[in-house]
């Protein structure tokens, strides 16, 4: 029996690893990149923590019932068609847009349906042009993690044009550090999207002003 895939003990690749050590910064590090946010000469590799497992559940795990996506009304969306929502994170953006597409039914990229598997390229493709169509945006950064909810959810993040280092993976901790956009060009670019998308079906529900 091959211990690797039980999620209940660590794997090969975990019991190698220096569980408990501080990780030593390599001489030409991921500091040196230009897109790192961050500088100072005491920067240090966190020590490296043991294995949690079984890991503990995510949001929505279980079911639909604890599922935050299952439970937002359709309203809070900013566009929806029959089996496929996009939705604005959080209330604030630090980015010109930062939206998840997810679908409406309760699947992870495993289980998803294969007609709902086959609609997702053409609209990943739909939802990135429209984000595209904002003012300034050089690139749109689709992402997928999963790590906190069970529920399939691409991000699109918006990465300004001419913010060289914003390219690449440390968008997301970039978001985190700029000022927060206004709300009103928040909601502005919010309407923009819905409309994008809802020229080519569905409904937008951001277009109240
Ligand atoms: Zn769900």
């Amino acid at each position: 029996m091959a211990a690797s895939s039980t999620p209940q003990d660590p794997s090969a690749f975990v019991r190698r690893l220096p569980t408990g050590e501080r990780l030593p910064m390599p001489a030409e590090s991921v500091a040196d990149w230009e897109t790192f946010p961050f500088e100072g000469d005491d920067l240090r590799v966190k020590p490296l923590r043991p294995p949690v497992l079984p890991e503990p559940a995510r949001a929505g795990e279980h079911g639909p019932e604890e599922c935050r996506t299952c439970n937002r009304p359709l309203s809070e969306a900013l566009w929806a068609d029959d089996h496929w929502r996009l939705d604005p994170v959080g209330t604030e953006s630090r980015l010109p847009a930062v939206v998840l597409l997810q679908p409406r039914g309760h699947y992870d990229l495993s289980g998803l349906p294969a007609e709902r598997t086959a609609e997702l390229g053409p609209l990943l493709q739909r939802a990135e042009r429209a984000v595209l169509g904002l003012d300034g945006i050089a690139r749109v950064h689709v992402n997928r993690w999963g790590d906190g909810s069970a529920h399939l959810h691409f991000w699109l993040l918006a990465r300004p044009a001419g913010l060289m280092q914003l390219r690449g993976t440390f968008l997301a901790v970039w978001e985190e550090l700029l000022p927060p956009l206004p709300d009103a060009e928040r909601r502005h670019n919010h309407r923009l999207i819905a409309a994008a998308l809802a020229a080519e079906g569905g409904t937008a529900y951001a277009l109240r002003p």
